[in-house]
């Protein structure tokens, strides 16, 4: 049988489940995930090998209007994933309204790349009203194949494999066949450590931070991590790190525990936190933080 491969970008509007989605498509928790809108920032791949197929998903920020240049930058991967996909996997859940979007619709009904539209999180519906939706997002969207899931339990993921299946082109791989992501270690460090601020944290802070590894050494038991934790203002500065050091250390151990897990290995995380106000306006942090500019 001839070799199929392809990029299936994952696409839609913020918290509809898409790192979720693609978490569960690649099996391994490559994509962080809270409920807050904003979790993912970059564009993150995950491989997905068989003898005879590779599918490279691609996670994206969720579509935003920009305000800073961070966001500018977020909207650069998900234009990447619009031009270079095979496949477009366009995420909706059963609160989104068809019209939210609908300039972003029509451009993807221009383009000549095949749609699957997913409607997540039917596991908080009923089926009259998945069905309802179901038809009008057909008006809206007529090119698209239409599939409710539930990423969260897994509700037809096996459907959508096989749909993503039948339209992957002819092609050989684009990856060495054993690797499983576009992303490195330092990556991975970063972003769980984001998780744990995400979660631990109300109001601005999960908007105003970012994670930077400034060291990562790798030994044959232990995995040695010095991160810094970039925020905007003093006053941000104390509440992260909270009274007597007390919710910076709840985070470091929560994110010590994860990358333990993720890495299959012991890790000695440290954890520090600077002000450096304004970084998401500023296109050479952004930079160094592994934005495009
Ligand atoms: P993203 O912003 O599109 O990447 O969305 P996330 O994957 O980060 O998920 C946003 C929120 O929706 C999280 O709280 C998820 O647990 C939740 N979620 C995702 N998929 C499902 C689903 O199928 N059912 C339910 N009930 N919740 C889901
Ligand atoms: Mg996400």
């Amino acid at each position: 049988m001839a070799h199929r491969s392809g990029f299936v970008n994952i696409i839609g509007n913020p918290n509809v489940g898409k790192s979720t989605l693609m978490n569960k498509l690649v099996g391994e928790k490559l994509s962080i995930i809270t409920s807050k809108a904003q979790t993912t920032r970059h564009r993150i791949m995950g491989i997905v090998n068989g003898e005879d197929f590779q599918i490279v998903y691609s996670d994206t920020p969720g579509i935003l209007k920009p305000a800073y240049k961070l966001q500018s930058a977020m909207m650069k991967f998900v234009e990447s994933a619009l031009e270079d996909a095979d496949v477009i996997l366009y995420i909706t859940d059963t609160y989104e309204s068809p019209i939210k979007n609908k300039e972003f619709l029509d451009r993807l009904q221009e383009l000549n790349t095949p749609i699957i539209l997913a409607i997540n999180k039917v596991d908080l519906s009923d089926q009259e009203k998945v069905q309802e939706l179901a038809a009008t997002w057909a008006e809206h969207l007529p090119n698209a194949k239409i599939l409710p899931i539930s990423a969260l339990h897994g509700f037809n993921t096996d459907s959508l494999i096989t749909l993503i299946s039948e339209q992957l082109p002819e092609g050989p791989e684009f990856f060495p066949k054993d690797v499983l992501t576009d992303k490195t270690l330092r990556f991975f460090a970063s972003e769980i450590i984001r998780e744990k601020i995400l979660k631990s944290y109300k109001k601005e802070i999960p908007y105003s931070i970012e994670v930077d590894i400034e060291e990562y050494k790798e030994e044959e038991r232990i995995d040695r991590i010095r991160a810094l934790i970039y925020v905007d203002r003093d006053s941000q500065k104390s509440i992260v790190i909270g009274h007597e050091g007390k919710m910076l250390k709840k985070v470091g151990t929560e994110a010590r525990l994860d990358l333990e897990k993720f890495l299959g290995k012991k890790v000695f995380l440290e954890l520090y936190v600077k002000v450096d106000p304004n970084w998401r306006n500023d296109n050479s942090k952004l930079k160094r933080y592994g934005y495009p500019t």
